[in-house]
């Protein structure tokens, strides 16, 4: 499989044409940003990371009956996945209160859910991604009903999944984010990327963060945090 023209670059990641019309070729990049593109910089190694925590972690969630646009691994930083159209919607799975959940009704970051939340944000840098309820995204044609419900029954079944595969690596799934896309018959398929740039992580027994948090916080050690997630993955998976 060889990469042709570059259709996209992202602040993640770059986007390869394929020989394949229904395939496409993900790179991952070392490039970090937060706070809607507001804060720069780089995590040394990150990119191979990501690629292969999302890899492994998404052919764990087909196995589930999740269904996927990853393909095929092809590097250290690269890997095919199938062609959708992104839905313009950022969901946001969580267990526990943290980040802009704390900040925005009052909540100390801790504070463990009785039963998972999930929450839209409409993908627009230009508005800076608002939170949006389900049928602000039906009247704005961002999805359908029906592809909403599916998008909330796949999303809780991998926060299902994900939370019972990361406690037996001693990791707590704070919480998360996920894009979907449909294929080109409509299929809706899990896309993106599942990475400690888009799920919270903590240390099971010392709370530490193991996540992009240490980035976007100035924590120090972010580089050590996320060879640190990826060997208890390795360990596990
Ligand atoms: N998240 C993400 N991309 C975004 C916003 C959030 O991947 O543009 C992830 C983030 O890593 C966390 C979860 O979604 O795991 C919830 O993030 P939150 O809404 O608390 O926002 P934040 O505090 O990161 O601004």
């Amino acid at each position: 499989m060889e990469k042709k023209e570059q259709l996209y670059e992202g602040k993640a990641k770059k986007v390869f044409r394929t020989e394949n019309p229904e395939e496409l070729i993900v790179s991952y990049k070392d490039d970090a940003t937060a706070f809607n593109g507001l804060k720069k910089g780089t995590i040394v190694g990150k990119g191979v990371i990501n690629n292969k925590m999302s890899n492994l972690l998404m052919q764990k969630l087909e196995k589930a009956g999740i269904p996927t646009h990853f393909v095929k691994e092809l590097s250290d930083r690269e890997t095919v996945v199938k062609r959708v159209s992104i839905v313009p919607l950022e969901v946001i799975v969580r267990n526990i209160a943290a980040g802009s959940f704390s900040k925005r009704y009052g909540v100390e970051e801790g504070v463990v859910f009785a039963s998972p939340t999930i929450e839209f944000s409409y993908k627009n840098d230009d508005l800076g991604d608002p939170l949006i309820n389900d049928y602000h995204a039906i009247a704005l044609k961002l999805a359908t009903e029906e592809e909403i419900e599916t998008i909330k029954k796949y999303s809780f079944a991998v926060n299902e999944q994900l939370k019972a595969f990361w406690k037996e690596c001693g990791v707590t799934l704070v919480d998360f984010k996920l894009e979907f896309g449909r294929l080109s018959d409509g299929t809706i398929v899990l896309a993106d990327e599942i990475s400690p740039d888009t799920c919270r992580f903590w240390d099971a027994k010392t709370g530490e963060k193991l996540d992009k948090d240490r980035f976007r916080r100035d924590l120090g050690g972010v580089e050590e945090a996320y060879d640190e997630i990826m060997k208890r993955l390795s360990e596990h998976i």
